[in-house]
């Protein structure tokens, strides 16, 4: 078994979105014989699946970029402050083209089986074009948000229309001029389709279960001279992403000097628990209702958190000129900051329009799907398109339906029926040399992922390089080291927004029907973790073990 040309390859890599494309380059730079897979027809991952209306970064775009290379910082010219979909896959083209990396990738391939052989130390990948390769080092780059969810609807197939995911969106596009549109599903991708979608479309009904705190992006076209001093200022920004836990550094142009002339500009207080109630709605009226979003105790008090979330609804009250909308349009079971932090452009104007309206699935619930659209228990709703933004099986779900085996023929999903178990997200007891970028017990999700990526595949690819100048033939967690992770994980995360007992999300698994409820990535921050990653290296890869 081996590579087309019948040689073991030193390393595999699965997918090539911005992980994968990274690692390809670590690699090759080590000089390692290597493969890669990509289910799709491009480069991209998410950025090349995700290509629906509206889709664009929720994170400044000079932060979220590539930082391994001062010369590609330099070359390339944003031209949005937070780059939209087509632009970000443009990039990752031109990284693949500029480090040439289309060489090392198998394009419209799927990668099904992932098999651990004892004997020889070597990992067999075999495909869905019937092929198989062999490795010493398997590396899975197959991304945190990857397996889209579909909901499981009574006569799902029963729709005579045309259906679409948002995270396997044509290539070619769709156009929905002058359609009757249904979206199902308001988180993260809905709220950015839907006021795309609403410009086009003769109709549109947003068929929504949970509303979600949404704040607006503030997207604006690049200012040549903004960006110009950000890559004057690059080495700095990457200094201060390092030394930001979220790896975020907040880059708003170079630091000015304050004019004594001039009185000091106003800044939003800390806590809203240091505030009077007059004080809280003159904030929102300075900063915005961005403002919520940043008290620093809404992450922790449930009461400070309350707070901000009735404070939302009243701004939903007051922008909103239909009741009902405004009414079905607020969270109210849930505290803030449980899911991920959603940030939108125009979401709740598209409400204002009069060809979109919005059914409450808490209230109706859908009961089937019909030959002409959707019904819930209250009426069938027709359409000509039916559009679902319901999101991801996210960090287990690609990783569980690949059929990886491991020592004794162990397979993956069942070694994490009831939750990933990784040491530091990046290994797996019983899974020699397989490693994954970004893996369950990571930062990953809940930081700048980019940032993450970067620093797991630079781990990655100098840990292969340590074991192949020690001549060591396997790297593998220990049980014990694997178990106090799962813990501290799990100790990371309590007390937070985010593992609230009324909290659901695909952070938790709550989404998908029988995943277990657990809190997946790793919340201590992106700064904490790097420096665990360089102790267990500086103590001689502690928690691991190592075999000659
Ligand atoms: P999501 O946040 O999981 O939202 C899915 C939506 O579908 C939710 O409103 C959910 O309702 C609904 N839904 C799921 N199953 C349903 C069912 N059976 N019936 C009715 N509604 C159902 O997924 P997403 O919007 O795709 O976003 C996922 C993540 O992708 C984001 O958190 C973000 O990390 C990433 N993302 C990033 C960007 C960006 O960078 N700009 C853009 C899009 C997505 P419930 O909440 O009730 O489950």
């Amino acid at each position: 078994m081996s590579d087309s040309q019948g040689k073991v390859l030193d390393a595999i890599v699965v997918g090539t979105g911005m992980a994968g494309l990274y690692m390809i380059k670590r690699l090759n730079d080590q000089g390692l014989n290597i493969q890669a897979f990509e289910a799709g027809s491009g480069v991209g991952g998410a950025w090349f699946w995700n290509r629906y209306p509206g889709c664009r970064a929720d994170l400044p775009i000079i932060e979220y970029s590539y930082s391994f290379s001062k010369e590609l910082e330099q070359d390339w010219n944003w031209t949005e402050v937070m780059a939209g979909q087509p632009e970000i896959e443009r990039y990752l083209n031109h990284v693949a083209d500029r480090f040439d990396l289309r060489k090392d990738i198998k394009f419209d391939t799927k990668v099904t089986d992932c098999l651990y052989d004892e004997k020889s130390n070597l990992w067999t990948v075999k495909t869905n074009k019937g092929e198989t390769y062999t490795a010493t080092y398997c590396i899975l780059a197959t991304g945190c948000l990857n397996e889209p969810n579909y909901p499981d609807f009574k006569n799902a197939d029963a729709f005579k229309g045309d259906v679409y995911h948002t995270a396997q969106w044509p290539r070619n596009g769709v156009d929905l001029s002058g359609k009757r549109v249904a979206i199902v599903g308001c988180g993260s991708s809905g709220v950015q389709a839907i006021p795309q979608i609403a410009k086009q479309a003769k109709q549109l009904i947003a068929f929504q279960r949970s509303p979600v705190y949404t704040f607006p992006a503030r997207n604006a076209p690049m200012k040549p001279e903004f960006l110009a001093q950000a890559k004057k200022d690059y080495a700095e920004i990457r200094e201060r992403q390092r030394n930001n836990e979220m790896g975020i550094a907040n880059y708003n142009g170079p630091k000015k000097e304050a004019d004594p002339s001039k009185p000091a500009k106003p800044k939003p207080s800390k806590k809203i628990m240091d505030i009077t109630p007059e004080q809280r709605k003159q904030e929102i009226k300075d900063f915005g209702i961005n403002v919520l979003s940043q008290y620093v105790d809404t992450y922790f008090n449930r009461e400070a958190n309350e707070i901000a979330c009735e404070l939302y609804r009243e701004y939903l009250r007051e922008t909103l000129e239909d009741p009902q909308k405004a009414d079905a349009l607020s969270p109210k079971n849930y505290p803030l900051h449980c899911k991920r932090p959603v940030i939108d452009t125009e979401y709740y104007a598209a409400f204002q329009r009069d060809n979109v309206s919005i059914v409450d699935l808490r209230a109706t619930p859908v009961e089937e799907v019909t030959a002409k659209g959707l019904r819930t228990t209250q009426a069938e709703y027709e359409f000509d398109v039916l559009i679902y933004a319901t999101g991801f099986d996210a960090m287990t779900g690609t990783i569980k339906r690949l059929n990886i085996r491991g020592r004794n023929n162990q397979l993956l999903a069942d070694k994490w029926k009831d939750g990933p178990r990784m040491y530091m997200g990046l290994q797996s007891v019983g899974f020699p040399n397989f490693f994954t970028v970004t893996g369950p017990g990571s930062p990953s999700v809940v930081s700048n992922v980019l940032h993450s990526i970067e620093q797991h595949v630079e781990w990655i690819d100098a840990c292969i390089a340590y074991l192949r100048e020690n001549h060591i033939k396997t790297i593998e967690p220990k049980i014990e080291a694997e178990d106090a992770w799962v813990e501290h994980v799990n100790k990371a995360a309590e007390g937070s927004m985010m593992t609230a007992p009324t909290c659901n999300s695909w952070y938790l698994g709550t989404n998908i029907e029988g995943k277990p409820r657990g809190f997946m990535p790793y919340l201590a921050g992106t700064k904490t973790y790097r420096q665990e990653c360089e102790e267990v290296v500086a103590k001689g890869y502690e928690g691991f073990s190592l075999a000659s």
